[in-house]
């Protein structure tokens, strides 16, 4: 009731403004008690002060405006050092209040807010000691107990709820404390006090223009205490935000899951790192321990790989972290790497590096680190066999049918060796159609069980794909043992490598176990086919000719080509020697080539244009392209198709006749004749005279040489003889030394003659005269 009368005393619209104020200000001074509980440790104390003058201002300008709004009915008074010490007790205690409030033990907010109401109850009581009425002031002490209470519980409360969760409390009801807090005591504390005037009041003491003048400009320097408190609140609020968005911008932007972390709990997340879990439920709010349980392993200053448990299974990932210790509440920012996609290069990377790129088997490193455990000096076994593996006519497919054709028959033979391993098995593919397999044996006979295995594997035809034909193989296998055959690895491999090479020689046998003699005669093999390859190089090739005579006028009907490997020390090499050689190495090809053209550009360039003989190797006929070779080199040179004469041997015929005799008639077609050299040594079957129209037999030289020797020879030649002449094929004699033998296939009726007695093979076109002018 008091309380009421008490505002029956007071200038109502002044006491609104009082109210509004007093409204305002608690508004922003709980805003800014928030403030001060996000402030980094350096900007704590501005804006702690800067509170403290917000708040002080807005309990003393209510005060003061209030007292203004008060009309006791006797002449009041302010006492200036007073009143300025209740303003200066009012910014202190509340900005120690603030200050204590915004610690981070939880009951400190009450205790501050209870500061805050001492502070607006100490300020209320010095401020009215400065009231100077005139007359007798009298004092209720209950009611000013009372009013403290008030103050402080209402305070205690205001802030307790600021701060707090949960129903009856955020800034509204803290705000609404808060002014409760300030009104209360104004009121209470006013009607504590009773004035007995000194004097009967003189007529009406109400407030006079110069007091509202005055109240309103408190209200108006208050404003700009507050004001300025607010403006400096949202101008900090929008950097903040600004911060904040740039901060998302930068979050969103990153690849990696980006996590910040606050007491425990995540406080912000990107979408990668929402993708990453895979969950639809929310992240923030929930600890980051829920999905990376080995947190606690992450440190600033290392790198580490956890694992994380997504909605859909486990992620190997590695965590970033740093630790911000300036805020108030220190935040950690994880960085999250999904390294799925990195582990998986990595085993490609592994794996292409171990692994053979076409075929999938181990490559050569693998195999050297698996024979290296094998054989190494803690070896579990008493023996290993390893097996040097090279596939026979590969080259043949590869070229008549392309490379990917060649990929696509390698690929499938080396997926049936590799399924056809036991356990403790291995096989590799080192390079082009080299493999080697390898196993323990206790018996070097139990290498045979592979190379059966291997053999059904690398033997059986495989369907080309785009060709629609099925294409095959052959194999050559040499093995060797360790430790029986070398101790040493390089070595081993080397031995392994002779044997299979002698396997590849040999018809009866396509493996072969390494022996100790096999090492000289190979080594020295092999060396020769390298000086061969660089003889094209070093021009040690060259061509001789040897004339081609008619039995019956004596006229030269042509000369043949012979090839001469003179090295640069001036040792010669005998074709019969290193034309095999360069047929197994592959090398005949480039050399075949070679041969071809330089005969077909010296005869070219001769006055008389005498036909020439080129021999030509089964391994060139295999090859598709020999029909264009051909017709290219007689337009580059301008040979007359007619000019030129290709002899091929017999087994060109028997390995693979339908391709030859196909191969055969695209040069008959360009207009070359073809004629069987060697006739009669090999199989000399009547069916490959009949396959084919060939326009010359060459009996071969052996037949001559023995003429003297007995009737067989002799019986031979005639049946030979009598053959071309029913088939209408002109025969030529090879080898004939002696005019005995001349004679002899004179009287025979023999086509032609080639041999010492009419004309050594030289570098130059036969017979000295003849060689004299075509040489000019
Ligand atoms: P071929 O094609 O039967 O060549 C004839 C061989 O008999 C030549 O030996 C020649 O010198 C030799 N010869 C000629 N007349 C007589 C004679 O009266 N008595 C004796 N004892 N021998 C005679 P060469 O030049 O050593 O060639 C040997 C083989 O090498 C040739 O046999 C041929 O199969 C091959 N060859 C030579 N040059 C080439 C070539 O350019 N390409 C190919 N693929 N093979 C070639
Ligand atoms: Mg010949
Ligand atoms: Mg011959």
């Amino acid at each position: 009731m008091r309380f009421l009368s008490c505002l029956r005393d007071h200038n109502l619209p002044l006491v609104g403004l009082a109210a509004w104020f007093c409204l305002v200000g608690s508004m922003i001074t709980i805003r800014l008690l928030d403030r001060i509980r996000d402030a980094e440790r350096g900007t704590r104390i501005a804006w702690v002060f800067l509170s403290g003058a917000a708040a002080g201002a807005t309990i003393w300008c209510t005060h003061f405006i209030a007292m203004i709004a008060y009309q006791p009915g006797v002449e009041v008074a302010y006492e200036p050092r007073l009143t300025g010490l209740s303003l200066l007790l009012a910014i202190l205690g509340s900005a120690a209040a603030l200050h204590v409030a915004t610690r981070r033990w939880r009951p400190s907010a009450a205790l501050g807010g209870a500061l805050f109401g001492t502070a607006v109850t100490v300020m209320h009581y010095i401020g009215m000691q400065a009231f100077v009425a005139h007359g007798m002031v009298r004092w209720s002490q209950g009611d000013v107990v009372a009013s403290g209470l008030f103050a402080v519980a209402l305070g205690a409360l205001a802030f307790d709820r600021a701060q707090g969760r949960g129903r009856f409390s955020g800034h509204w009801w803290a705000t609404a404390l808060m002014v409760a807090s300030i009104v209360l005591l104004h009121f209470t504390g006013m009607s504590a006090m009773t004035i007995v005037p000194f004097a009967p009041a003189v007529g009406h003491v109400g407030s006079s223009t110069a007091t509202i003048v005055m109240a309103i400009a408190v209200a108006g320097v208050g404003t700009l205490v507050v004001g300025t408190g607010l403006a400096t609140y949202i101008l900090d609020a929008q950097a903040r935000a600004d911060t904040r968005r740039r901060l998302t911008e930068l979050l969103e932007g990153n690849v990696d899951g980006m996590v910040i972390v606050q007491d425990d709990v995540v406080t912000a997340a990107n979408a990668a790192f929402t993708a990453l879990v895979g969950t639809d439920a929310a992240v923030l709010g929930q600890p980051l321990t829920r999905w990376i349980a080995d947190l606690a392993a992450a440190r600033p200053d290392r790198l580490a790989q956890l694992t994380l448990t997504a909605a859909d299974g486990e992620i190997p990932i590695e965590v970033a972290v740093r630790v911000d210790r300036r805020r108030a509440t220190p935040q950690t920012v994880y960085s999250i790497r999904d390294l799925r996609a990195r582990i998986a290069q990595e085993r490609r990377i592994a794996h292409l590096a171990r692994n053979d790129s076409l075929t999938g088997l181990p490559n050569r490193t693998s195999f050297l680190e698996w024979m290296a455990r094998q054989t190494g000096p803690d070896s579990p076994h008493r023996a290993v066999a390893l097996l040097s593996i090279d596939l026979d006519r590969f080259k043949e497919v590869n070229d008549m049918h392309g490379h990917a054709a060649g990929d696509q028959l390698l690929t499938r033979i080396a997926g049936r060796m590799q399924a056809a391993l036991l356990p403790n098995e291995f096989v590799a593919r080192l390079g082009g159609d080299e493999f080697v397999a390898a196993m323990p044996v206790a018996e070097p006979d139990d290498a045979v069980t592979l190379i059966d295995r291997l053999r059904d594997a690398i033997t059986a035809p495989v369907l080309l794909e785009q060709e629609g034909v099925e294409a095959s193989c052959g194999m050559s296998i040499g093995v060797a043992l360790w430790p029986r055959d070398a101790d040493e690895l390089s070595t081993l491999i080397n031995n392994a490598d002779l044997a299979m090479y002698r396997a590849k020689g040999s018809i009866a046998s396509d493996a072969c176990f390494y022996e100790e003699e096999m090492d000289e005669t190979v080594r020295l093999r092999r060396r020769m086919v390298k000086e061969l390859r660089a003889a094209i190089e070093l021009g040690e090739l060259s061509l001789h000719w040897q004339v081609q005579e008619s039995v019956g006028s004596g006229e030269i009907t042509g000369y043949e080509a012979l090839l001469r490997w003179t090295r640069t020390n001036g040792d010669s090499v005998s074709p019969a020697v290193f034309i095999p050689l360069a047929e197994q190495s592959g090398l005949i090809l480039a050399i075949g080539e070679w041969v071809l053209r330089t005969a077909c550009a010296t005869a070219a360039a001769w006055p008389v244009p005498h036909r020439i003989a080129v021999n030509l190797s089964p391994v060139q006929l295999g090859h598709v392209d020999l029909p264009r070779l051909v017709q290219q080199v007689l337009l580059e040179t301008g040979l007359s198709p007619a000019r030129l004469e290709l002899e091929i041997t017999e087994t060109a015929m028997i390995t693979d006749p339908v391709r030859t005799i196909h191969v055969l008639r695209q040069l008959k077609a360009i207009g070359v004749s073809i004629a069987m050299d060697d006739f009669g040594t090999g199989y000399s079957s009547l069916s490959t005279l009949r396959s084919f129209p060939f326009d010359k037999i060459k009996l071969d030289r052996s037949f001559m040489a023995e003429l003297n020797g007995g009737p067989q020879s002799a019986a031979i030649i005639r049946a030979v003889l009598a053959l071309g002449e029913s088939l209408d094929i002109p025969v030529l004699a090879e080898g004939v030394e002696t005019p005995d033998q001349l004679d002899f296939l004179r009287e025979q009726k023999c086509d032609e003659a080639q041999g010492f007695l009419l004309g050594r093979p030289g570098p130059l076109p036969a017979r000295a005269v003849e060689s004299a002018r075509l040489a000019g």
